[in-house]
C-alpha cells in the first residue's frame, strides 16, 4: 500500500479545511493596509482574553519576547534567580539569563515531565524572585504546589504556556481554570506547530493585574505610554495584524483541534499499553492533556534503536529534548549542583511520535504497527 508521506506535524491538510476562512481575514487585513495595530489585533486579543478567562492579553512578536517582556515588568534586579526545570524548551532560560538573572534549574517529575514542586524548597536562596513552570509538552505543571510555594516565599510565577494553550488545570473542588491564567503573568507562542499556530512568529502575554499589563504593553512598545513619550526601556515586539487575523480564525477551532489531538493520543495509548518496553503518558489529576507532544518513555538503551528503525520506514520521531539544560555549553556558567537525575533519564529515553490535528488513521496505523513490530 503506497502512502503520503507522514510528518511530525502536517499544517497542510489544516490550512485546506479552513482555507476560506483564513484567507479572507488575510486579505481583509490587506485590504485595510493596517499592518501593525490593526483592528484583527484588539479583536483577537478581546477574543483569546475572552477564551481564557483572563483579563489582559497583550500580542508580541513571539514566545521567546513573551517570557522576557514578562520577567522585565516584574522589577527583577541583575543577580536575582528564577526557578525553572532542566527539562525544557531553551526559550524558557535562556531568557533569564539575557536579563541578567540567574536561572536556577530543577528536576522534573518523572511521569510527567513537568518541574517536581517537591524540590522548590532545595534551591530557595534569599535572591530567589520568581518561578518559570512550564506545562510542557501540553499538560499543566502542578500549580497548586507551585502557587503555594511563590505565595508563602513571595515569589512571582510566570507560566510557560507554550505548549498548553487551550489546556485546563483543574482545582480540588473541580474547577477548572485555563493553563497560563493562575500565574502572576502568562505567556504563550505561536510558532506554527504549536497548538494554536500562526503563519510565522506569534506570541501573547497574558494577567489579570491592569498595572501589570499597561506595564507589560508599554514595554513590548519601546516602553511607551503614548506615541514618543518613553517611560522605560522596552523592545519592539508586537503581534502583526495579519498573523492576528489568523489567529481570530484558528482561535474559533482551539478546541476542536485540541480533541482531535487527544483522540490520536488515545489511539497511540491503547496500541502502546501492552508493551512492556515502553511507557505512554500519564496525566495527572489536576490537568488535562491537549498533546502539543505524544512522548513515550523507551527504557534499556533501546530509545535510539526504536528512533532509527521508526525513520527506516519514513517514519519521522524527534527527541525533545536530548541535553539538559544545564550541559548547554551555553548554560554552563549556571549550574553547580550535578546532574539532576530525571532529567538525564528523560534525556536518554524520551521519544515523541508525529501528533497533529489531522492525523489520518492508516498513517498512524502504520506508525503504531512499526513500533509494535519493532518490540515483537
Ligand atoms: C516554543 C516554545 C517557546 C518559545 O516560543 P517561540 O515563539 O518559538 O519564541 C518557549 N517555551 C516553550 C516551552 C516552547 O515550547
Amino acid at each position: 500500500m503506497s502512502s503520503s508521506k507522514i510528518n511530525m506535524v502536517d499544517l497542510k491538510p489544516q490550512y485546506e479545511r479552513l482555507k476560506p476562512r483564513i484567507d479572507s481575514a488575510i486579505q481583509e487585513v490587506i485590504d485595510g493596509a493596517s499592518f501593525i495595530k490593526g483592528p484583527a489585533l484588539r479583536e483577537f486579543e478581546a477574543n483569546l482574553a475572552d477564551y481564557l478567562g483572563v483579563k489582559h492579553v497583550i500580542g508580541v512578536a513571539n514566545g521567546t519576547d513573551a517570557l522576557q517582556i514578562a520577567l522585565m515588568a516584574l522589577n527583577l534586579k541583575p543577580g536575582d534567580e528564577v526557578i525553572v526545570p532542566a527539562f525544557t524548551y531553551v526559550a524558557t532560560a535562556e531568557v533569564i539569563g539575557l536579563l541578567g538573572l540567574i536561572p536556577v534549574m530543577v528536576d522534573v517529575d518523572i511521569n510527567t515531565f513537568n518541574i517536581d514542586s517537591d524540590l522548590l524548597e532545595s534551591v530557595l536562596s534569599s535572591k530567589t524572585k520568581a518561578i518559570v513552570p512550564v506545562h510542557l509538552f501540553g499538560q499543566s505543571a502542578n500549580m497548586k504546589a507551585i502557587l503555594d510555594f511563590a505565595r508563602k516565599h513571595n515569589l512571582k510565577v510566570i507560566e510557560d504556556n507554550a505548549q498548553a494553550i487551550g489546556g485546563n488545570f483543574i482545582h480540588n473542588d473541580g474547577r477548572e481554570s485555563k493553563t497560563g491564567t493562575l500565574g502572576d503573568i502568562g505567556c504563550t507562542s505561536f510558532f506554527p506547530s504549536k497548538n494554536l499556530g500562526c503563519f510565522g512568529d506569534g506570541g501573547a502575554i497574558f494577567c489579570n493585574d491592569d498595572t501589570l499589563a499597561e506595564k507589560i504593553r508599554m514595554i513590548s512598545n519601546h516602553g511607551q505610554k503614548k506615541k514618543y513619550i518613553h517611560t522605560v526601556l522596552g523592545v519592539n515586539s508586537r503581534l502583526d495584524t495579519l498573523q492576528a487575523a489568523i489567529l481570530n480564525v484558528k482561535l474559533q477551532e482551539l478546541d476542536d483541534f485540541a480533541g482531535r489531538r487527544q483522540k490520536v493520543a488515545e489511539v497511540y495509548n491503547e496500541a502502546f499499553k501492552p508493551i512492556s518496553g515502553i511507557k505512554i503518558p500519564v496525566v495527572s489529576a489536576f490537568t488535562n492533556h491537549v498533546y502539543h507532544q505524544y512522548t513515550l518513555k523507551v527504557g534499556n538503551d533501546k530509545r535510539d534503536n526504536l528512533k532509527a528503525y521508526l525513520q527506516e520506514a519514513n517514519i519521522p520521531s524527534m527527541i525533545y529534548y536530548p541535553i539538559p539544560l544545564y550541559n548547554q555549553e551555553a548554560f554552563s556558567s549556571y549550574h553547580s549542583r550535578g546532574e539532576l537525575s530525571v532529567t538525564e533519564r528523560l534525556c536518554k529515553e524520551v521519544l515523541s511520535l508525529p501528533m497533529h490535528t489531522e492525523m489520518a488513521s492508516g498513517q498512524q496505523s502504520l506508525i503504531i504497527e512499526r513500533v509494535k513490530s519493532f518490540f515483537s
